[in-house]
This record gives structure tokens, C-alpha cells and sequence, in this order.
């Protein structure tokens, strides 16, 4: 759709947070400092736990913030079409297969040393099909349907990151539609399928989706998809060392905007990324420097 992007792509469950402001801030000085265009993405894929309240919500703070944003807003929640071919493509490969283990057969099945905890073992890789057919009316009759995963065809996969360079994981059949009793897409499908979608050659996000990087780069070549440059970036944590939530208190955008003005806000969103004495995203946009983006998770006060 459109050559040379970065994107901010939040999750809609939740007014956005100090830690999810300065995520979407960086993503924005690097789309704007390289000349990208920056467009916005409502990662509403999952349906329990995401509503158009908290959207509407999270678009009105980062416009308040002062970011700016090119082109339409794409929601996932409409991308279902989109998702279904990607599917499709995968499947003519041979490269799609069901799935009817619970989260618990996942957890509990034996594995060889080597794994990584919580990947998938390919329980239900070589099933026959009178045993797929057993196993579907078996769930069918729990009102549940099988997941369906990839058929990987690599052990690991490697990807650049900005900051961490060289970046190696195991890959195993990850989902791609999640079963039981709703069938949302997964969100490593509907990531990689919406950023080459929207052209999308720059992702900057927050460091605990690295670990899922080379599955979604991995799953990205199989579509046709070029792997972005990758930039993953320390999340702001509590004091515990976790990462920020709204159960550490006063710390979503409206919350500190009850207490100070907005400038104050982009005051301690600059001093956070080494630039104390900004109080403007223009002055910020002149500034940053991506070299010294300190490498350190930020500890919240
Ligand atoms: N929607 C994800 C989140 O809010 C971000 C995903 C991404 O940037 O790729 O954590």
C-alpha cells in the first residue's frame, strides 16, 4: 500500500500508559527522522480482550500527545478477509495443519532437551486423517474447534534488530488461528500479513516481542513478505523489575494529565530517552539521537 512506513500498532485494552507513550514516541521520531511515513494500526485481533471504547481512547491520547499520523487508521478487527488468503496461500504449500491439543496437552507433553519451553512438540503434526476426523468430532462435541498451526520447515531463524543485532530463535509450528471456542486469529499471522500489507519497513516496538521476531520474519518469507528493519526498544517497569501496568497507578497518559500539563509530560517522556529541558516533540524530532537511546528497561520513579 505504501512503500517506506513505521508504525505504531497498540493493543486496545487499556488507556495507553507512560511505557506504551514512549514506545509509540520512538517508533515516531524514527519514522520521522528517516522520512518514513507514520501510520497507525488498532491491534484489535483479539476480540475478548479488546474493545472500540479503549481504541477511541488510545487515537484521542496519542493525538493529544501531538504525534501525527499518515493515511487511514487500519483496524484488525477488518482484516479478516486479508488473514483468510494468507491462510490460503499457506495451505496450497502444504504448510497449515490441525490442531486439537489444549493449552495443557502444550504444557505437558514431552519434549526433546533441546526446546524451548511452551513451544509447540508437533503432537499433531503427522496425525492420519481418521485420526484428525476422530479428533475434531471430539472437540466439536465440547463446542471447541482445532487450532491451526504452521508446518515449519526450519529449526531456527535469524533476523537483524537495531539494538540487538544478530537475533537467533527456535521455530516450531506456531499457531496462526486459535481454536476452542473462538477462532481469533493469531497475532503472529496478523502482524506480519498487516505490515507488508501497509508497507511497513520499519518496526519499532517494545522489547518483549523479540522473542516472537524470527517466527514472524520466518513466517513473513513464506508469504512473500520482506523482513522490516527491526528496532526493539527497553520497556519501562515497575519497581519489581516488570513491565509497567495500570496497577502501578498514575500512570496512563490521562491519569498524569490530571496532575500536570501535557508539556510536562513530554518533559519526562524526553528526559526518559536522555533529553532533559524538551517540552516539545518538534524540539524532540531535532534531538534524538538514536546511538544513545539508553539500553537499560527504565524503572519507573
Ligand atoms: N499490539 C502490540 C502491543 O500493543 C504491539 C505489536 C507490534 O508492535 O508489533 O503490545
Amino acid at each position: 500500500m505504501t512503500a517506506h512506513a513505521g508504525r505504531y500498532a497498540p493493543s486496545p485494552s487499556g488507556d495507553l500508559h507512560f511505557g506504551n507513550l514512549r514506545t509509540g514516541l520512538i517508533a515516531w521520531l524514527f519514522a520521522r527522522q528517516s522520512g518514513r511515513k507514520f501510520l497507525l494500526r488498532v491491534e484489535d485481533v483479539d476480540s475478548q480482550r479488546s474493545t472500540i471504547d479503549s481504541a477511541h481512547r488510545q487515537i484521542d491520547d496519542l493525538l493529544t500527545l501531538g504525534l501525527t499520523f499518515d493515511g487511514d487508521i487500519l483496524y484488525q478487527s477488518d482484516r479478516s478477509a486479508a488473514y483468510q488468503r494468507a491462510l490460503d496461500r499457506l495451505r496450497a504449500h502444504g504448510r497449515v495443519y490441525e490442531c486439537y491439543c489444549s493449552r495443557k496437552d502444550v504444557q505437558n507433553a514431552p519434549r526433546a532437551a533441546h526446546h524451548v519451553p511452551g513451544s509447540y512438540p508437533g503432537t499433531c503434526r503427522e496425525l492420519d486423517d481418521a485420526e484428525r476426523e476422530r479428533r475434531r468430532e471430539e472437540l466439536a462435541a465440547q463446542g471447541r474447534k482445532p487450532a491451526l498451526r504452521l508446518r515449519a520447515d526450519v529449526d531456527t531463524f535469524t533476523i537483524q534488530d537495531r539494538y540487538h543485532g544478530e537475533y537467533t530463535t527456535e521455530i516450531d509450528d506456531f499457531v496462526l488461528r486459535r481454536g476452542g471456542q473462538d477462532t481469533d486469529w493469531a497475532y503472529n499471522l496478523a502482524v506480519v500479513v498487516d505490515d507488508g500489507f501497509q508497507g511497513i519497513d520499519q518496526v519499532v516496538r517494545g522489547e518483549d516481542l523479540l522473542p516472537s521476531t524470527p517466527r514472524q520474519a520466518y513466517l513473513g518469507s513464506l508469504l512473500g513478505i520482506p523482513a522490516p528493519e527491526y528496532v526493539h526498544v527497553p520497556l519501562v517497569v515497575n519497581q519489581a523489575g516488570q513491565r509497567l501496568a495500570k496497577r502501578d497507578g498514575a500512570v496512563t497518559l490521562r491519569e498524569m494529565l490530571l496532575e500536570e500539563p501535557v508539556h510536562h509530560v513530554i518533559g519526562k517522556l524526553a528526559e526518559s530517552l536522555g533529553y532533559p529541558d524538551v517540552f516539545t516533540l518538534h524540539k524532540l524530532l531535532q534531538v534524538f539521537n538514536p546511538d544513545d537511546l539508553p539500553r537499560e528497561p527504565l524503572v519507573w520513579r
